[in-house]
């Protein structure tokens, strides 16, 4: 007979609720622990008067089968959506319409809607931050939390949090702990905008290889979504590491200024404008690791940083964790 195990999982992005859906599929018992109220990560939404803003992920693509798989449930639930934006380059002096074919999706109507979807007949215990993991005698795990509640016992822990997150709760397995300390993550701005006109420009994505920015998308462009005309503007690393503390409102200036030139357009004032600072968002280089594990003590790691930063290696390496744990009974 199969063992049916109570596991805790760190972690409610999509690494996270990608283990939580296969093992609670296997019949384990799952419980769900995130320092965020709701699920999503960085696959986050800001809802706003002006329209609902994807601040972290912006879009994603497909190309494991397993996943593909998986997004054709998700687009038949009507929780994703294909997104195809006119796409443009801003190269040195130029703008100009991107030839490439990939196809995108999005959560519909908002980013979050996917992870709202995956999260549905899952437990999750939201506004608690994990603080450290006590490994017990008899081989089971305690999560303390910050107000020093010990939630558990559990027999299985899966940490699903970005590396630097994840060091702090792997005290009892070193080799875990320093292969994770390794990981470097960069930080980045993202600048999210509302104008109570369209503005004058045809673009509705844009890869930028000039000055601050990294990546503009018209987000109301994207299926499903209302409101005014909105804007989300990511900065690339390098500026971002340069203005850590910047304070968001010279941020927001420099970026909407940046903005204007990538467009070459001229940018009215914003009704709406919001800056968010990820401290750790997309990893640096990619590992191949799938996900880590200590399987004598029943302890597991997964997050897009064990493959590389993207929404579809998260979900990936949080089936690996799942897979490695159901493997060591
Ligand atoms: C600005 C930005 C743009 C991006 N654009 C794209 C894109 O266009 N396409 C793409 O494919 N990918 C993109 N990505 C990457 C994508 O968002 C990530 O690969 C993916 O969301 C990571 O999922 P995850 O589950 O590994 O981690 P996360 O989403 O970071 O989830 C980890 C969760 O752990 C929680 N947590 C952390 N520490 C603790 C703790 N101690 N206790 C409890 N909870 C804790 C956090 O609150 C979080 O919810 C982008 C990321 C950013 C930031």
């Amino acid at each position: 007979m199969t063992q049916i195990f109570k596991i805790a999982i760190i972690g409610a992005g999509m690494a996270g609720l990608s283990a939580a859906s296969a093992l609670t599929q296997a019949g384990h018992n799952v419980v769900l622990f995130d320092k965020s109220r709701g699920s999503g990560g960085r696959m986050s939404t800001k809802r706003t008067e002006s329209g609902d803003l994807d601040m972290g992920a912006q879009y994603f693509t497909a190309r494991d089968n397993h996943f593909r798989n998986a997004l054709q449930t998700w687009i038949a639930n009507g929780w994703v959506t294909e997104w195809t934006p006119r796409l443009f380059i801003r190269n040195e002096g130029e703008l100009v319409e991107s030839p490439d074919d990939q196809q995108r999706y999005v959560g519909s109507p908002r980013m979050t809607s996917l992870s709202r979807g995956l999260l549905e007949g899952l437990e999750l215990v939201g506004q608690t931050r994990i603080q450290s993991l006590e490994h017990n005698d008899d081989n089971s795990w305690g999560l303390k939390d910050e107000t020093g509640t010990v939630h558990g016992p559990f027999d299985r822990v899966v940490v699903a949090t970005p590396a630097p997150q994840a060091v702090p709760l792997l005290a009892a397995s070193g080799h875990l702990e320093q292969a994770t300390a390794q990981v470097e993550m960069q930080p980045g701005w993202t600048l999210a905008l509302a104008f109570a006109e369209p503005l004058d420009t045809a673009v509705e994505a844009c890869f930028v290889r000039v000055g601050a920015l990294d990546w503009i998308s018209r987000n109301s462009s994207k299926p499903g979504r209302q409101g005014l005309d909105t804007w989300v503007l990511q900065s690339n690393p390098r500026w971002a590491m340069g203005n850590l503390d910047t304070d968001k409102a010279e941020v927001s200036r420099q970026l909407l200024a940046e903005f204007a030139d990538a467009l070459s357009i001229n940018i009215p004032v914003p009704v709406y404008q919001h800056a968010h600072r990820w401290l750790y968002a997309r990893s640096e280089g990619a590992c191949n690791w799938g996900a880590l594990a200590a399987p004598e003590k029943g302890l597991y790691v997964c997050g897009d940083w064990c493959l590389g930063g993207r929404l579809e290696n998260a979900w990936l390496s949080g089936q690996q964790a799942a897979q490695t744990l159901m493997e060591r009974k």
